[in-house]
Parts: C-alpha cells; sequence; structure tokens
C-alpha cells in the first residue's frame, strides 16, 4: 500500500516541535503507534480522553495528536482497568496511534500562544518569557585542498551546517599548513623528520552543541591526516525567538470591558466563559496572553508593562496578590478554550510540511481538527450582583 506511514508524519511532526524543546518534567512524543503503520487521517485534538479517542476512532483515524500529555507522571501499566490504560487499549485496538506536543508547542514559533494571540488580533507579537537559544559551537578544520569537500559532507552528515532553512553551510578560505612527523607518525603527506608545506583549505560550520561529540567523531574520521588539527568554539548565546506566551500590540485601543466581551467572541466558546479583573474602563492597548495556566507567567506579564494578560486557570490568590499589587488587568478564559486555536495552526503547519517532503504522498493524509469541548466545567449559572448602593448589602460572596 502506497501511504505515508506513522513513522513519517511524526518525523515531519517533529520537525516543528522538536521533542527536545519539551520541558524536563513533560512527557511528549509518540505514546502508543507502530511507525510502520500507514497513515491516512489525522485528527488534532487538545486533551486524550474518552470523547476525543472516540471521535477519532469514528472519523477512522490513523493518527491522534494531542497537545496535552496522557501519561504524564510515572506509569508501571497500562491494564484496561485503569482509565489512562483503557484509552490506550482503544486507540490501540482501533488501528489509530497517539502523539502528543505539549511544551514544545508552547515553546515554539510560531506555538500554541501565536495562535491565540491571533485570534484576540495581537500584532508585533514576540515571546512573553523567552526560551533558551539551542547552545552552538563551531568547527574548524584545515584539510588538504583535494578532501575539503568530503569533509564537509561527513561534517554536514554529523548534524553541522544548519543555518534556518538551509543545510551543508560553511566558510572556506585557502593558505598553507606547516609541520614535522616524529619518530612512530605515519603522515598521510611528507615523511618524518622533514617539514612539509601543504596548500589546504580552513573549513569552518556551525553545529548544535548537541551534536559536537558526533561531528568530533566525523572529522576524525573523514580528514586524511593522521592528527586532523581543528578547533571547536562556543559560540555566545543570541536572544532567540521561541518562548513561552507572547506579548502584542492591539490595531485599536478598547476598555477592558470591551476586550473581555472581544475575548469572549473570538475565542472557541466553552461553558466556562471568560472573566476579568480590574477595572472595566481601563484602557487596553498592550496585551500578553499565554495558551493554558497562566499563574506562572504573572511576573513576566508585570514586567513587560502590558495592560492586561490573557489565560487560563488563573488561581484565587495569585490572581488577588497581583492585583492588589496594581499589576496588568487579567483575562481568565477555559484553558480549552485559549488552546484549541493551535490545532489548525498545527494542522495547518503539517499538511504544509508533509507536502513539501512528501510531495503528492503528503497531500493524501487528511488532517481534521476536534472542536469536542474538552474543558472538565460543563455548566455554567451567572449571578445576578447587586451593586446598587441604596439596596440592601450585596450579594457578592
Ligand atoms: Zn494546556
Amino acid at each position: 500500500m502506497n501511504a505515508l506511514t506513522v513513522g513519517d508524519v511524526v518525523a515531519a511532526f517533529d520537525a516543528l516541535y522538536p521533542p527536545e524543546w519539551a520541558e524536563e518534567w513533560d512527557a511528549v512524543g509518540l505514546v502508543c503507534g507502530d511507525p510502520a503503520e500507514p497513515v491516512r487521517r489525522v485528527r488534532f485534538a487538545v486533551d486524550p480522553v474518552a470523547a476525543t479517542v472516540d471521535e477519532a476512532l469514528e472519523t477512522r483515524a490513523d493518527l491522534l495528536i494531542t497537545h496535552h500529555p496522557l501519561l504524564l507522571r510515572g506509569v508501571h501499566g497500562v491494564p484496561a482497568t485503569d482509565h489512562k490504560g483503557r484509552l490506550v487499549h482503544r486507540l490501540i485496538r482501533g488501528g489509530a496511534a497517539l502523539l502528543v506536543a505539549h511544551t514544545n508547542a508552547d515553546v515554539a514559533n510560531p506555538g500554541v500562544s501565536d495562535a491565540l494571540a491571533d485570534r484576540v488580533g495581537l500584532r508585533e507579537t514576540v515571546p512573553l518569557r523567552t526560551a533558551d537559544p539551542e547552545p552552538l559551537d563551531k568547527v574548524v578544520t584545515f584539510v588538504p585542498h583535494s578532501d575539503a569537500d568530503r569533509v564537509v559532507d561527513a561534517l554536514a552528515a554529523a548534524g553541522a551546517g544548519a543555518i534556518g532553512d538551509y543545510t551543508r553551510c560553511a566558510w572556506t578560505t585557502t593558505g598553507t599548513g606547516t609541520f614535522r612527523p616524529e619518530d612512530g607518525a605515519t603522515p598521510a603527506i611528507g615523511s618524518v623528520d622533514r617539514i612539509e608545506v601543504v596548500g589546504e583549505t580552513r573549513v569552518e560550520l556551525v553545529l548544535p552543541r548537541h551534536r559536537r561529540a558526533a561531528v568530533v567523531a566525523a572529522l576524525r574520521s573523514a580528514h586524511p591526516y593522521e592528527e586532523p588539527a581543528f578547533d571547536v568554539f562556543e559560540l555566545a548565546p543570541l536572544p532567540g525567538n521561541r518562548g513561552i506566551g507572547r506579548v502584542g500590540v492591539l490595531a485599536e485601543p478598547m476598555t477592558l470591558a470591551a476586550f473581555t466581551a472581544h475575548v469572549a467572541r473570538v475565542l472557541p466558546a466553552s461553558a466556562a466563559g471568560v472573566r476579568a479583573a480590574g477595572d472595566p474602563d481601563r484602557p487596553i492597548r498592550t496585551v500578553a496572553v499565554q495558551g493554558g495556566a497562566g499563574d506562572g507567567q504573572l511576573g513576566d506579564a508585570v514586567r513587560a508593562g502590558v495592560d492586561v494578560f490573557l489565560a487560563a486557570d488563573l488561581r484565587h490568590h495569585p490572581a488577588s496578590e497581583h492585583t492588589e499589587r496594581g499589576g496588568p488587568a487579567l483575562v481568565d478564559a477555559s484553558h480549552w478554550s485559549t488552546e484549541r486555536p493551535w490545532l489548525d495552526d498545527a494542522a495547518r503547519r503539517l499538511g504544509a510540511a508533509l507536502r513539501v517532503r512528501h510531495g503528492e504522498l503528503g497531500a493524501t493524509v487528511d488532517l481534521s481538527v476536534s472542536d469536542l469541548i474538552t474543558d472538565p466545567w460543563t455548566l455554567h449559572a451567572g449571578q445576578p450582583l447587586h451593586l446598587d448602593p441604596d439596596k440592601e448589602a450585596s450579594t457578592t460572596p
């Protein structure tokens, strides 16, 4: 059968949201599924729960991609008597793999909070908290001219020379190398006790620091000399464009009351609705957003000097202390509502990546997004407030 495999789709997805970008405590990647199995349909959902798994199987998806992990803490078994184990059984029986991109999707650019910022209409967005960029090294070596291309190929194959969308990037200059082989040496060029002068190419490439050992091994193996001369430099870090949350500006300023209504209108609706903390007439122009739980980013929002912070799951004490200190206004939407927009983005990016990588075959994969609301809160009752001072005491608890 001529179809892409789970492995092909996972590779394309991992290139967009590399698993190594995930936090150490996180559990991302393939949860169940066989990389050799074919994939015709991919379904996206925020949560791997019974409803989204059932829906994925009903739509005959071969792969379910979710934002939240199914198995986050230590797992010693997946018996069907456990609600999570049952989902694993159901997925495997139904022939569907499960893939998770959680904090690696949060810090990506574009990532989860970009999709949220887009819905809200933010412009000129930058990360609310910049992720540490991947540390880079530079390797420099000196090879006889005729071997330079081969050495560049070997270094590139080991992971050096990738810059953005370009690979096998190298800089070369020519010069003269000199050495005297001593007793015991078996030189590729020259002979023992005679000073040798060789026209050499200086080759330099960048590499991710975690590839250092592999690149040095490739250099030693591809270089014709018994003792190749080379340097490895650690490069200074530059500010990255990846990170948690986003900060941006609205096209037109509006009041907090209007912004709250705007958020409720543009985000996918859920039972919990949208609530806000702050003066309803406060003018809002700069906005920080965080897809998912936002307590941890309250301090970042203050430092960013924004007018409002939009996130989910803002708890009583952090929110109360934040407002007492006079921080930005807060808008709290449901967790699912703030992360659901990313699914469209992820599906679109995966589709484009599959078409680029696999041409016609990539276009045969059907990508769809679940609109099942998987917030645990399913009912909401508004409580009228008696704010008229002439009336009896307020009923605000
Ligand atoms: Zn989340």
